[in-house]
């Protein structure tokens, strides 16, 4: 774990409820696909949110926030990134947390799944895969409520069109009429697409509860606990 301090260089809207920060650390800072950061807000006070950029880009940090509600966790959060990014303060920084960083495997193909904005999470490892230039079969499976949601489909469009292994699903819990692709809860699309989870790697991110559900069912559709990973277990049953 590095302790560094960063400036908020921007924040801006990706949708009504989710935001991008970007901030650039005083110094380089080391850490891996899928690991996260924590924001200092006092001395037992410290939030956690995914590092969405990649490991190679050392001297800048991308979070989305999603945040409602006034004094949610989040939107606390959020408010003292607004407050440190008018006033240039810097905030404090955790970096390089969490179990569940990407393990790169030749051998075995990987699923990276996201619920909302859990998509920062695995955005990281999809981008580091393209980077390596990894040549196992990589699924990102990304599942919203609505379409609005996507506010990066076309990013990962252009990630899945640049290496012929790599695939982007999208899945829409509410659709609209227009909608073609995959609907319902993201992980029953793993699920209708994969007939044994057996041989993959899963990374995974969302709400609590999703993370749950997630793991007993893949379980049951053949996937190694061994070969799961998601920093909402330590938090869950
Ligand atoms: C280490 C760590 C890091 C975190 N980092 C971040 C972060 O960077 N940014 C952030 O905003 N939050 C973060 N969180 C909090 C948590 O990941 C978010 O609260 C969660 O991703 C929010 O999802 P959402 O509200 O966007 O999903 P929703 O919009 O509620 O759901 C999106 C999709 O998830 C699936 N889903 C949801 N509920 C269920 C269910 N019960 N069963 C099956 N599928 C379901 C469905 O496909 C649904 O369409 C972090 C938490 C931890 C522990």
């Amino acid at each position: 774990m590095q302790l560094v301090k960063a400036e908020v260089a921007a924040i801006s809207p990706l949708t009504e409820f989710v935001h991008k920060v970007t901030l650039t650390p005083e110094e380089a800072v080391t850490f891996e696909a899928g690991h996260y950061l924590q924001l200092v807000l006092g001395e037992k006070d410290k939030r956690a949110f995914s590092i969405a950029s990649r490991p190679s880009l050392r001297n800048e940090l991308e979070l989305h926030i999603g945040a409602s509600g006034a004094d949610s966790y989040a939107m606390q959060a959020l408010e003292h990134l607004r407050e440190a990014h008018q006033s240039n303060t810097p905030v404090s920084l955790e970096v390089g947390l969490g179990v569940s960083q990407l393990r790169v495997d030749h051998q075995r193909p990987i699923v990276l799944l996201a619920g909302g904005t859990g998509f920062s999470y695995v955005k990281s490892m999809a981008d580091h895969l393209a980077e390596i230039g990894f040549d196992q079969p990589v699924l990102f499976y990304w599942g919203v409520k609505d379409e609005s949601a996507l506010y990066a489909k076309q990013e990962m469009e252009a990630w899945a069109a640049s290496r012929k292994n790599f695939q982007f699903i999208p899945v829409v819990e509410n659709p609209s009429g227009d909608w073609q692709g995959h609907t319902g809860f993201v992980h029953k699309a793993v699920m209708k697409d994969i007939v044994s989870l057996e041989p993959y790697s899963i990374y995974m991110a969302g709400r609590f509860d999703m993370i749950g559900i997630v793991r007993d069912d893949f379980i049951n559709h053949g996937a190694e606990r061994e070969h799961m990973y998601a920093d909402a277990f330590a938090f869950i049953k």
